[in-house]
């Protein structure tokens, strides 16, 4: 069995807790390595290994720093196959997705080349007599990234990127599902000419996480996941005086009105709501079709789209629509809440719960599902279910849509498909959810703006990367210096008149 370690100094270090979780294997069920849960000691010991070195980074020109970006975007090119093959064996998504995974991480690595540009400070000159007045932005010092699953190289690639450019040293924490990709990354950063030690990889659990969250070390802490637990990490962070930005769950509302060309938002809804199997926090798992002659167009474009959908192992090529969920936990709990959706009076059109792959009987595949007269009173529209299941919400007008998604205790994403312009910007002007697609299923902000919840999808004040990334790695600092004048009367320079 394969033995995973911790990466503490440029080095793979092995665990010495003695405490491992198992990495599987989604598509057949197995278990595939082991990887180290630090401990409390452990964890320590890498937080001290950053402060040591971070003081040598933080000093290093930004300009240098932005050379180490720019040669991981070759390295991480060099080896994008090997990259995407690791990621899709522990996470089970497509090469396809895993290569956007990695890719959409890249962007912001490419981002980060500006740093010089993005760290320069701002001056006045002459703020009054003899005085001048210019502000600096300097890094943290030692931060903190405790990562999710479901984009193992994205998620951290948007925390450590902009971190590390901006001078600070890392201790990251990956999610314990799938840690391989961001140990090759750190490695990868090595080989970049990242010195060791300005970027420590850390894997663990609860103990490391909270060892982080009470150091007096860590300045910083980004954190991504579910909900209830970034709520969690932003109040301990916080209590301890750090600065914190958590980012939690979503459930995502596509409203479809009566005049959306339909096969454009049929198309759309197939691969934001089933895509790598449901798993991203930007998923669509909610359609509001507006009016109930839409919703009968929208459904009957569905059902023949959803029942095409192949779902099979990664290895089974690039026309294979989405894998397995990540665990059996997941798929069980993905299933129990069909079985809700159900009893709760939902109509499952698309009904997969039996789905079997043959030759892969013990993997964690979920098929297909698609409800319609789901309600909002239902557990499978209040919860973020994480799998490839589409909900169908009938709305009898606009107001009662953009209400329902309003509503929602999430605000991540969400997407209006339709022809009227009016209509689109009132939704955009009114929408009280972060990221907002006109006809655009899945509004992923590009690296170099920002990308960010609203409500319970985040708690914090800074977005993931562009420009809020440089300011949440940051502490500005102002200088106000006055120097005596140095004109004599006449206009001669006094150090002149000492000759
Ligand atoms: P998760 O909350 O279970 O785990 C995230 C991280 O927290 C992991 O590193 C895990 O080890 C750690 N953790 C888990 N329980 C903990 C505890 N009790 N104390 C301390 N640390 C703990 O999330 P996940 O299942 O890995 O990821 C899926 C979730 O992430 C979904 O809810 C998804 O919507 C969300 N997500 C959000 C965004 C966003 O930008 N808003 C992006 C990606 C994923």
């Amino acid at each position: 069995m394969k033995e995973l370690s911790h990466w503490i100094n440029g080095e793979n270090v092995k665990g010495t807790s003695g405490r491992f979780a198992d990495v599987f294997n989604p598509a057949t069920g197995e278990v595939q390595a082991k990887c180290p849960m630090a401990s409390a000691a452990e964890t320590e010991a890498a937080i001290a290994n950053a402060a040591a070195a971070q003081p040598a980074w933080g000093a290093t020109n930004p300009q240098k720093r932005a050379r180490v970006m720019m040669a991981m975007v070759g390295l991480m090119n060099r080896d994008m196959d090997k990259l995407a093959e690791a990621l899709s064996r522990e996470h089970g998504k497509t090469i396809p997705d895993a290569k956007g995974d990695l890719q959409r991480g890249l962007e912001v690595i490419e981002y980060c080349i500006g740093a010089p540009q993005m760290l320069k400070g701002e001056f006045t000159d002459d703020a009054g007599p003899g005085i001048d007045m210019y502000s600096m932005r300097q890094p943290l010092g030692v931060v903190a990234s405790i990562m999710p699953f479901n984009f193992p190289a994205m998620m951290p690639l948007w925390h450590v990127g902009p971190a590390l450019a901006c001078g600070n040293a890392v201790v990251l924490k990956p999610s314990e599902r799938d840690p391989s990709v961001p140990m090759m990354l750190a490695e990868l950063f090595v080989e970049a000419g990242l010195p060791k030690g300005v970027f420590q990889v850390v894997n663990g659990d609860k103990e490391a996480v909270d060892t982080l969250l009470d150091s007096e070390t860590i300045q910083g802490v980004s954190f991504v996941g579910s909900t209830p637990i970034a709520h969690y990490i932003y109040s301990r962070a916080t209590a301890n005086g750090k600065r914190a930005q958590c980012f939690g769950g979503a459930k995502n509302h596509m409203i479809i009105m009566p005049d959306a060309d339909m096969d454009q938002a049929a198309d759309a809804l197939i691969g934001a709501g089933f895509g790598a199997a449901g798993e991203r926090c930007m998923a669509v798992s909610v359609a509001v079709p507006v009016g109930n002659e839409t919703a009968d167009r929208l459904i009957e474009k569905l059902v023949p789209r959803v029942e095409k959908l192949r779902v099979a192992p990664y290895t089974d090529g690039d026309d294979v629509d989405f894998g397995p969920v990540v665990t059996r936990e997941a798929k069980e709990r993905i299933l129990g809440l069909i079985n809700s959706g159900v009893e709760q009076g939902a109509k499952l059109v698309i009904d997969n719960r039996n789905f079997s792959l043959q030759g892969y009987e013990n993997g964690f595949f979920v098929g297909p599902h698609l409800f319609d007269h789901v309600t909002t009173d239902m557990d499978i529209y209040k919860t973020e279910i994480f799998g490839p299941v589409l909900s169908v919400v009938r709305a009898k007008t606009y107001e009662e849509a953009i209400g329902m998604a309003m509503d929602h205790e999430y605000g991540n994403g969400t997407a209006i498909f339709t022809r009227d312009g009016d209509t689109a910007r009132d939704f955009a002007h009114r929408i009280n959810i972060g990221m907002v697609g006109i006809n655009v299923p899945i509004p992923v902000p590009l690296a170099y703006h920002t990308f960010g919840g609203w409500k319970k999808s985040m708690f914090g004040d800074l977005n993931q990367h562009g420009p809020d990334s440089f300011k949440f790695y940051t502490r500005t600092k102002t200088v106000t210096s006055r120097w005596p004048s140095g004109l004599k009367e006449g206009g001669e320079f006094h150090f002149k008149a000492m000759d």
